[in-house]
Formats: structure tokens, C-alpha cells, sequence
């Protein structure tokens, strides 16, 4: 029944451009705790879809991140309550695995319903019906210019401003180690067509609030590195005692620059749906070391250079097994260079 679709970003399969031009209810969908390319890519395919005629409902899990609450479409964003059965399509963007959908995607009653999976994790499970997965893309919404060229639609000034979205937070403005001439020529054309690239990095990259400078004040005189690898951990009390309720820390991307690591990580304590303990963990490799890979071992996703997972568990059960697990990932590295 699942069909894998090219991951040539410009040989997008017939079957994937003509159920999105006769779906008219559809139901578009990203990732639990959304970051700029999941915004970017929801905003924009659901502008894309109205270009298209179809009534679309924009979905997620979690709240909208205040950094990216500028983005064109983003204030009709639903979460889980106001979802139903009643659709004819649904669409998941950036997300690598069924459970990142969270409680918007509800296996049964939407089994009946096609499923469309957009996406640009190389760790992606497939499990749509059709599942356009190109891990050579670096953002999502840089498929989604090519979508826009298949279905001969314009790039305006909105739907641009949402892709250069995606493609600016997950390149790390440009960048990470995938940003090649392809990504810079997508967001060349998405400048042309009226997005502002200085507006974008000024609003989702260049701003953080105050209370995250106090919890990094507080995690950073904890910080352990080890045969390359760098990690911090972040307590419940300390998030707490910041001020801080969602969001995410922010600090993977930046342990990684330390001269000294090859693989930063950071471990989050949380409180599993179930009640129990569990931590979230993200993880950032240098070039020519993988952590996409360790990630998905423990039942996460992501890219070679930036991936995550939740485990169930406490902080002392988790952190050491994983830390063995990267350092094991860092020696693979250094063996294959
Ligand atoms: P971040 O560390 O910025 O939260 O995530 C880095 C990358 O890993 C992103 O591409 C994100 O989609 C992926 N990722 C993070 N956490 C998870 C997870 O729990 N499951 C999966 N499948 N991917 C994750
Ligand atoms: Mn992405």
C-alpha cells in the first residue's frame, strides 16, 4: 500500500501532485514542538493548497513559538481539539515518524483517509501512502519550492516569507554542512519572489527571551565533556526556576562549537504522557560524524548532523547509556576519516 516516491526533488511523482489538486478538505499537520521549518512548511503548504481551491485545516500538537508567531497563516493554527474526521487528505510535513504528529494524527479514524508524507529526514519511516522523503534537501520547505514549480504555481511574497522560514532555522542561516548551492539558489528565488531575509533572521533566529538566558545561567556550570563529547543536563526545577514553560533550550547548536567536542548533547528531564519520568534528548555533530543514527536507534530521527529522541526514564538512568552510545558514534567517526 505505501508507495516511496523519488527523493529527487525535482521528479515529484504524479500521483502526489494530482491528490493534492482533487483534495478539497484537507488537513495539514507538523511535528510536536515546532521549530521554523515545521511552521514554515505547515503556513506554506497550507497558502499553497488555498492557491490550489481546497479548504485546509493547519494543525499541531503544540503551541506556536512566540518567534514564529509572524508567520503568514500561523494565527489559524489548531491544536488536537478542533480536529475531526471529516477530511478527504491529510498532509504531514517535516515530521520523520508517526508518533511526531502527536494526538493530531488518530490511527483510527483517520486510517481511511489518504496520507501524505512531505519530508526531508533521512531517518523517515514512511508511513504515509505516498511519501515523498528527499534527504537532500535541507529544510522541508525547500521541497516545497520545487512542489510550487511541479503545480506551475507563482512564489509570492507570503508563501515565500514562510519557506525562506524554514530554510533559514534549519540551515542555521546558512550554515550547516547541507546548505549547498541547490538551498542557496531555493532561497535566492524566494527573495525574488518578496520574502526578507534580514526580517526572518532578525525574528526566528536573533531573538530569545530573557528567562532562557537565566536557564542557561543556571545548566552551563554543569556542562561535562568527555573523549569528545560535550552535554549538559537540564532539570524540570531548573527550567522552572527560569521561568520557563515550553520551548526549546538552544543549547545543542551552540555546545557543538566548543574547539574540544564532536557530538554535543543535551538532556532534558520531563514528564512522559504516562506520568513517569523521561528525557528528551538533542544531539549536534560536526561533519563526518553521525548522530541521525544513534537517534534512531533510541526510537528518534533526524539528520547526520542533528537528530533527537525522548526515552523513558530518569536523567541518571538515561544520560550515561546515551553518552556511551555518541561516544561509540565518535569513534566510528574518527575510524572512518
Ligand atoms: P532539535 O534538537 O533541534 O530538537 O532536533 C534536531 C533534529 O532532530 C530535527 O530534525 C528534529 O526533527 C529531529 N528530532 C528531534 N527530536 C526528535 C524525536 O523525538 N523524534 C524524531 N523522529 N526526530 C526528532
Ligand atoms: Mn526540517
Amino acid at each position: 500500500m505505501n508507495e516511496d516516491v523519488s527523493s529527487e526533488a525535482s521528479a515529484i511523482d504524479e500521483a502526489l501532485l494530482a491528490g493534492l489538486r482533487n483534495s478539497r478538505h484537507v488537513l495539514c499537520v507538523s511535528h510536536v514542538a515546532p521549530d521554523g521549518d515545521a511552521l514554515g512548511s505547515l503556513t506554506g503548504m497550507g497558502h499553497i493548497m488555498h492557491r490550489l481551491g481546497a479548504t485546509t485545516t493547519l494543525a499541531l500538537q503544540d503551541e506556536t513559538p512566540a518567534e514564529l508567531k509572524f508567520l503568514p497563516g500561523a494565527a489559524d493554527i489548531v491544536g488536537p481539539k478542533q480536529i475531526t474526521d471529516a477530511y478527504d487528505l491529510i498532509i504531514c510535513l517535516d515530521a520523520s515518524s508517526v508518533d511526531r504528529m502527536g494526538h493530531i494524527y488518530r490511527s483510527e479514524a483517520h486510517a481511511h483517509i489518504p496520507l501524505f508524507v512531505i519530508d526531508h529526514h533521512i531517518t523517515n519511516t514512511r508511513f504515509g501512502h505516498i511519501n515523498w522523503v528527499a534527504p537532500d534537501c535541507a529544510a522541508t520547505c525547500q521541497m516545497l519550492v520545487y512542489l510550487v514549480d511541479s503545480l506551475g504555481l507563482p512564489l509570492d511574497e507570503t508563501l515565500a516569507t514562510c519557506l525562506l522560514t524554514g530554510l533559514v532555522t534549519d540551515t542555521l542561516c546558512f550554515r550547516t554542512s547541507n546548505t549547498n548551492a541547490r538551498v542557496m539558489e531555493a532561497a535566492m528565488r524566494l527573495m525574488s519572489a518578496g520574502a526578507n531575509l534580514s526580517d526572518i533572521t532578525a525574528r526566528a533566529l536573533n531573538r530569545r527571551s530573557f528567562n532562557l538566558f537565566k536557564l542557561w545561567g543556571l545548566v552551563l556550570p554543569t556542562v561535562q565533556l568527555d573523549e569528545g563529547v560535550i552535554w549538559v543536563h537540564v532539570r524540570r526545577a531548573q527550567t522552572k526556576a527560569a521561568g520557563m514553560t515550553t520551548g526549546d533550550v538552544q543549547l545543542s547548536s551552540m555546545l557543538i562549537t566548543a574547539n574540544e567536542a564532536d557530538i554535543s548533547a543535551v538532556f532534558l528531564e520531563k514528564v512522559a504522557e504516562n506520568g513517569g519520568p523521561a528525557v528528551e534528548c538533542s544531539f549536534r555533530a560536526r561533519p563526518g560524524f553521525n548522530v541521525g543514527e544513534v537517534a534512531f536507534e533510541l526510537g528518534g530521527g533526524g539528520h547526520p548532523p542533528a537528530s533527537g529522541c525522548t526515552i523513558q526514564g530518569t536523567i541518571e538512568e538515561v544520560a550515561p547509556r546515551v553518552v556511551e552510545l555518541l561516544k561509540q558514534a565518535r569513534r566510528k567517526g574518527l575510524a572512518a576519516s
